[in-house]
């Protein structure tokens, strides 16, 4: 059946009717079953007040078998269309249920199917153990309506509960207070009492074990990854007390994290009591934590207080690397902070260039306007670093006594609340701008394009060295070759002293992994590939952590130097990472030779990639 259906007023990436009538409380109740990768069962929603005569939820993906009206046991089959599919199919389908008014209660019986995004089901032999199957979850921006019919806005909170029957010796874990042992007979139930958003709702079960940090958190993983991953991030106490001294009470009870399959395609994901963070983080020698910090932010920016609609995505994000930056600036210094900061402005002004000669230029914005495009287009570099650059420059503006004190009051006035940009600016003025006779360019910051004049530029020492040992390696100097030096030596049982020789080479160990990205950014692309390779002899960038092997790649590809091939073939195929893969296939596809190989090296890998990664290099190759 077919009914043409409009978009929610709120938000353009919903059809949900929530401003007449919506979900308070969602009860799962499912069944997983990986031998055909499906999931069945029901979701129960518990409405709101209401009279209006019908629910619309979203859909996409699902069979929907039948839709009841009233409580579990007292259930009456309910009438229901499921609309038109939007013409690129992104927002997926209506679901219309007709209820009469003040109806409480409404269950859809439904399936998942293969077209549910969402899911990454991953077979026994491609796991870290290889004995037992893997599933998870991606729910950011409009996946969760794949694989749980509801009203898939940000715009709405609910609280939720779930049972799960998942295979015997299969752990299943969710955004929820969690378990820390398998159960026998492979049921878990679950309980988010405090209301999230959609997209928060997550899922993974697998042969998961669980260790504890401290008391409030821990990290889940596979067997083989747990005890590296544990060392990796035990500072994460210290990072939540140093969140919780700024920002007030961590709201959430406990605090783990799940390192998830090689598959994910992000970073990290801030679903709510169990972030997932990607596998590529645990580099060895805590080089990359910044992500758990970030993560660890959106407790407060994100989750506490959340962004209305996927127009005001740097409600969620730029106050997330703001924060992000405090918390790493009180564990580990200014000057890692300064670094993370100088970082992340490159890329922007990266990306920056890059919107501007785009077809739509307008994405420079932070307040964006995503109607009818695919909402994960406005997950770019202005969202996240334009957004803190903003706060960054206004915390300069009016001293940071005052801007801890605003940020910490804005998540106790807006907790459990959503806000959008608009909300966000009139609670700007009165609480910060006006009683301080303050005048800033708020409208320039939010509603136009480009970056403004008065962004402060934050500058890391150590970084410029790196940007030193570049230029000689630019001028044909090779950096890495043993150079003599003279030092001074006592002679045996006399008072004298002598001049000795000795050979000194610079050891890698002393520069981080953002050091030596910064130093592999700013290699010219003259350098003769001969030389890139001798670079590599000595400090082997295409085997380090996969933030330097990424850069190291890409300035490769760049030269057209195909020695790296190999290499990086097990990379692309190893990695689901779309921060790292999706750059290296569009340089690749620059080069007609280079793509044809890639197109091979994609055919083979996609199968292993989570629809997030896949559905955007697929279109590098449209
Ligand atoms: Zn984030």
């Amino acid at each position: 059946m077919t009914e043409s259906i409009n978009v929610s007023v709120q938000d353009p990436h919903s059809y949900s009717n929530i401003n007449e009538i919506r979900t308070k409380h969602l009860s799962l109740d499912l069944e997983i079953n990986f031998e055909n990768k499906t999931m069945y069962g029901v979701a129960r929603h518990q409405m709101s007040d209401s009279k209006a005569n019908t629910a619309i939820f979203d859909i996409n993906g699902q069979v929907i078998q039948k839709i009841t009206i009233g409580k579990k046991g007292a259930e009456k089959e309910a009438d229901f269309v499921i609309g038109k599919i939007d013409s690129d199919s992104i927002l997926g389908q209506p679901l219309v249920v007709s209820i009469p008014r003040g109806t409480k209660y409404i269950n859809i019986y439904y399936q998942t199917t293969d077209r549910c995004d969402a899911l990454e089901w991953i077979e026994a032999e491609n796991t870290a153990s290889g004995k037992y199957p893997y599933l998870y979850s991606q729910g950011q921006a409009i996946l969760t309506r794949t694989w749980i019919p509801l009203q898939d806005s940000p715009s709405n909170r609910f609280t939720y509960d779930a049972t799960l029957h998942v295979p015997k010796g299969l752990m299943a874990l969710m955004s929820a207070e969690n378990p820390k042992y398998k159960s026998p007979k492979g049921i878990y139930h679950f309980e988010m009492n405090l209301p999230i958003p959609s997209y928060l709702i997550a899922i993974t079960v697998g042969d998961i074990s669980y260790k504890a940090l401290d008391k409030q958190c821990g990290v889940y993983a596979e067997s083989p990854m747990l005890n590296r991953a544990v060392k990796e991030f035990q500072d994460l106490p210290r990072m939540i007390d140093a969140a919780e001294m700024l920002y007030g009470p961590y709201a959430w009870g406990r605090y783990d994290v799940i390192v998830q399959h090689k598959s994910f395609p992000f970073g990290g994901m801030e679903n709510p009591m169990l972030t997932f963070i990607n596998p590529s983080i645990v580099a060895g020698d805590g080089s990359l934590v910044s992500v758990i910090a970030h993560e660890l932010a959106h407790s407060w920016s994100g989750n506490l207080v959340t962004n209305e609609s996927w127009n005001d995505f740097w409600l969620n994000e730029g106050f997330t690397v703001y924060i992000e930056h405090r918390i790493m600036e009180e564990l580990y210094g200014k000057e890692l902070s300064n670094t993370l900061c100088e970082i992340e402005h490159y890329e922007l002004v990266q990306e920056l260039k890059s919107i501007a000669s785009s077809s739509h230029p307008e994405d420079s914005r932070l307040y964006l306007s995503l109607k009818g495009r695919n909402p994960d287009d406005g997950m770019t570099s202005v969202a996240y670093v334009k957004g803190a650059y903003f706060l960054k420059t206004l915390e300069a503006t009016v001293g940071r006594k005052k801007m801890d004190g605003f940020v910490k009051d804005y998540f106790q006035y807006y907790k459990f609340k959503t806000i959008r940009t608009e909300i966000f600016h009139t609670f700007l003025n009165k609480k910060l701008l006006y009683p301080n006779n303050i005048e800033f360019n708020t409208d320039e910051w939010f509603y136009l394009e480009g970056l403004p004049l008065n962004s402060i530029a934050i500058k890391s020492k150590r970084l410029e060295l790196m940007r030193d040992y570049a230029d000689q390696t630019n001028r044909g100097d090779d950096i890495f070759a043993q150079v003599e030096r003279y030092r001074w030596v006592k002679i045996k049982g006399k008072n004298k002293k002598r001049k000795e020789s000795y050979m000194e080479q610079l050891d890698i160990k002393n520069f981080n992994t953002q050091e030596w990205q910064t130093y592999i950014r700013n290699l010219s692309l003259r350098i003769d590939t001969t030389h890139l390779d001798q670079i590599d002899q000595y400090a082997h960038f295409s085997e380090a952590n996969d933030e330097l092997k990424f850069e190291w790649f890409l300035l490769n590809i760049k030269k057209e130097n195909r020695s790296i091939r190999s290499k990086l073939r097990v990379f692309l195929i190893e990695t689901g990472r779309r921060k790292y893969i999706l750059p290296l296939y569009r340089a690749l596809c620059l080069n007609s030779k280079d793509k044809v190989w890639a197109k091979q090296v994609f055919n083979e890998a996609k199968g292993g990639y989570h629809s997030v990664s896949r559905n955007s290099i697929s279109a590098v190759f449209d």
